[in-house]
């Protein structure tokens, strides 16, 4: 194992996984099934590794027969997010899955697996260990654009009393800093924090 995956783990505590197998057995991607493929066609990594291991449902309603509680719990995610749309969703079964529910592939299995949750904002079922370290996580970045904000304000007033050039410059380029930061969680409703 990398250094990079060593500091990268020794952020997320792994004792939490419960291995109940859920987030291999029905899973969906940001991007549609086809948009997918074609990033595989045209050698993007992700997109590889993605489809080496799961396969899709052929329909919603095959997702939900295998787990109900998982696919509504996607589906009420993205909806909060204004993420949700209906014509996009595919849903994925990873074919290492055992019926032990551990991981056939697990020497060999992709980045994804190895780095989940790769994000605080990452969607994981119902009852996974994760959910409230997860959601701790998002609260640590909710926090993080709130002080951004404020930062802007204190930003503006300071602009306010300068006419130096300079300075002005500087605090431009602080501003721009903040608003591309906050700008990284808009899909997730960062105006309203
Ligand atoms: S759903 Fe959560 S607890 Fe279950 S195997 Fe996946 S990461 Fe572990
Ligand atoms: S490769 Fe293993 S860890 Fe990854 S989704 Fe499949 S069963 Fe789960």
């Amino acid at each position: 194992m990398g250094s990079y995956e060593e500091n990268y783990l020794s952020k997320r505590p792994q004792y939490l996984c419960k291995m109940c197998g859920k987030c291999c057995r029905v899973v969906t991607a940001p991007l549609p099934y086809e948009k997918l493929k074609q990033m595989a066609e045209a050698n993007d990594q992700g997109a590889i590794d993605f489809l080496s291991i799961f396969e899709p449902y052929k329909s919603v309603y095959d997702a939900k027969k295998v787990d109900a509680e998982i696919v509504e719990n996607i589906e009420n995610r993205l909806k909060e997010d204004g993420n949700y749309n209906e014509k996009e969703m595919t849903y994925y079964r990873c074919k290492f899955l055992k019926s032990d529910n551990l991981c056939g592939n697990y020497e060999n299995r992709p980045t994804l697996c190895r780095y989940f949750p790769s994000s605080p904002w990452a969607i994981v079922p119902p009852g996974c260990g994760f959910e409230g370290w997860l959601f701790w996580k998002r609260e640590e970045d909710k926090q993080k654009v709130r002080r951004a904000k404020e930062e802007l304000l204190e930003l503006k007033l300071l602009a306010q009393r300068t006419k130096d050039s300079e300075t002005l410059k500087k605090i431009a380029a602080v501003e721009h800093k903040l608003q591309k930061n906050i700008e990284l969680y808009k899909k997730y409703g960062s105006e309203n924090w």
